[in-house]
């Protein structure tokens, strides 16, 4: 016979329970507790746990079992008093009996009669003579996940009343339960991301570069060996450092400004920036910082990659030195060659005769082009060195627009290019080097017609664009690749895959006009796709405007 008290009869709370019982049971919960808290250890918890339960309802022994959910079984993991032997370590599977009794509902089932209740195993009765038994689930976040068990054989049956005191206890051993499996949980995930973090460690220490990861907040969180020897500090020494300020005091106000702006960018925005950075201690990095997003598209913080460019920077520089100087000693030779050349042609020395006419006539078009290369040459090494000096004035783009197209009529004609200009918009007076930009227009001409089919058109257009005025040199030639758009402004770099014309060409044209676009703090750009032609563009400041900084 069962008892009548089953999951759905009211719970009764007894007076009778002693007030000193009650006390010592209130005093062994709160043991309980301080063991989950501070010792995180479950089988001294779940140890109380089983001893307190079986003080509170004065049973001859009692267990806690976990589903395992993997094995589909309840493993009694911690046994008390008479059968705590026995029943510690047990596993039995998790079978429809066992589950009405530790159910969702998450009611005590009390059972004082075992034997006429076919929910209990008859193992329990025949071998271990069990006759009363009280079963209550242990749940955490209303979930079942294992049952704590009262047992008697000679005990007697269970009093309704003590199980009031039976689930808190229950409820301790839950939460044991619960705490520690958050404890294991962020344990594991705690070693996973040191493991994580040494592979990455491991990783940048072998790199050739620096590397320097700060976080949102711009402390830098990692940085290799490399970036330590680039700085010249010790590694705890960047560790936890401001980004900002582990630059030289010159740059900082910018690189706050920078950092700033990528902590505010999207990442569909893809920006970065590139500098060079002259140390105290004479070396040249090269920096190059990009925005760190998560998934989501939250700024989580900035990588920095720093590359020792001192060596390269050093053999540059000899190399524009030496071009600088083998030009400077060609240019006057060259100079009073042409000269005489032209006087020769001019009949200075008297009457020549037809063939002597035309060889001179080839060796003085050889010695423009000669000179012209030469002029470059002396342009790209002062552009190097930072010595070109511009002479500024408040100058009439379409003047010298118009004026480059006049000069390089001829050489569209003989390559059957028609050239245009379309110019929007009233007088347009900008800040710059008038001789300047008309080379830069000249050159960005040059290629245009160069690169284009007899028969095609190549147009110039001068507009207003924001605070700027906008110029724009558009053919209808074969275009270039996306790959090589960034190097063609490479000095001598020519666009690899592509039919090259047979014209003199040295590849310096674009790096010298950028370099004279840059030195008016504008930027020049190109727009392309391979067989639609290219669109070449800069803009310059209009006074008394908002300076331009690029084209866009
Ligand atoms: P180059 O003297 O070779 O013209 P540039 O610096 O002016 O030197 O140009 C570099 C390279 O860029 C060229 O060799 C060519 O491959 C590519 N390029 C420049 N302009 C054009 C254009 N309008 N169309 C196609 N390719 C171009």
């Amino acid at each position: 016979m069962t008892s009548g008290r089953d999951a759905n009869d009211p719970l009764v709370v007894s007076d009778d329970l002693a007030v000193a019982d009650r006390l010592s049971i209130i005093d062994r919960l709160l043991e309980i507790s301080d063991v989950i808290i501070s010792e995180m250890d479950l089988s001294s918890a779940l140890q109380m746990v089983a001893e307190c339960a079986a003080d509170a309802v004065k049973a001859e022994s009692t267990a806690v079992g976990l589903i395992d959910w993997s094995t589909k079984e309840l493993h009694y993991v911690q046994g008390f008093g008479v059968f705590a032997d026995k029943i510690t370590g047990v596993r039995t599977p998790l079978t429809k009996s066992i589950r009405t009794l530790v159910s969702k509902s998450g009611k005590p089932v009390v059972i004082n009669d075992v034997a006429a209740d076919e929910r209990v195993p008859q193992r329990v009765i025949t071998e271990w003579g069990i006759r009363s038994l009280l079963v209550v689930p242990l749940k955490v976040r209303k979930k079942v996940i294992g049952a704590l068990l009262a047992a008697n054989r000679h005990g007697g049956p269970f009093a309704v009343r003590d199980l009031r005191a039976f689930e808190t206890i229950a409820n301790h051993g839950a939460a044991a339960v619960a705490h520690a499996d958050l404890h294991t949980r962020a344990r594991t995930a705690f070693l996973q991301l040191e493991k994580e973090k040494t592979k990455i460690e491991a990783v940048l220490a072998q790199l050739g570069d620096g590397v320097v990861v700060s976080d949102a907040r711009n402390r830098v969180i990692m940085v290799n060996s490399t970036a330590g020897k680039i700085i010249g500090l010790a590694h705890e020494d960047i560790l936890g450092r401001n980004l900002v300020d582990i630059h030289p005091k010159p740059f900082r106000p910018e690189v706050r400004a920078i950092l700033e702006q990528l902590s505010r960018s999207k990442p569909a925005a893809g920006l970065f920036w590139e500098q060079n950075i002259n140390l105290p201690d004479g070396k040249v990095v090269h920096i190059n910082m990009r925005p760190v997003f998560l998934k989501s598209g939250v700024f989580v913080g900035i990588a920095s990659l720093l590359q020792d460019i001192t060596d390269s920077v050093a053999l540059d520089e000899a190399k524009t030195e030496f071009i600088s100087t083998v030009a400077h000693e060609l240019r006057t030779p060259l100079t009073s060659l042409k000269g005489s050349l032209g006087l020769a042609l001019g009949g200075a020395v008297g009457e020549i005769n037809p063939g002597l006419r035309t060889m001179l006539g080839v060796a003085e078009n050889s010695c423009n082009k000669l000179i012209r290369l030469v002029d470059d040459m002396l342009d790209m090494a002062k552009i190097e060195a930072g010595h070109l000096s511009l002479e500024m004035d408040i100058i009439s783009v379409q003047e010298r627009v118009k004026s480059a197209v006049d000069r390089m009529r001829q050489f569209a004609s003989e390559r059957q290019v028609c050239l245009s200009v379309k110019v929007t918009g009233r007088q347009h007076k900008v800040i710059g080097d008038g001789d300047r930009i008309e080379q830069v227009v000249i050159n960005l001409l040059s290629n245009a017609i160069k690169f284009s089919p007899a028969g095609a058109s190549v147009e110039v257009t001068v507009g207003r664009k924001g605070s700027c005025v906008k110029v724009s040199v558009t053919d209808h030639g074969p275009g270039i690749a996306p790959a090589e758009q960034k190097k063609i402004f490479e000095k001598f770099y020519r666009a690899a895959g592509q039919d090259q014309p047979k014209t003199n060409s040295s590849g310096l044209g674009l790096s010298i006009s950028k370099g004279i676009i840059e030195q008016h703090g504008s930027r020049i750009s190109v727009k392309s796709a391979p067989g639609k032609g290219s669109t070449f563009s800069f803009a310059l400041s209009i006074p008394g405007e908002e300076p331009c900084l690029s084209n866009e």
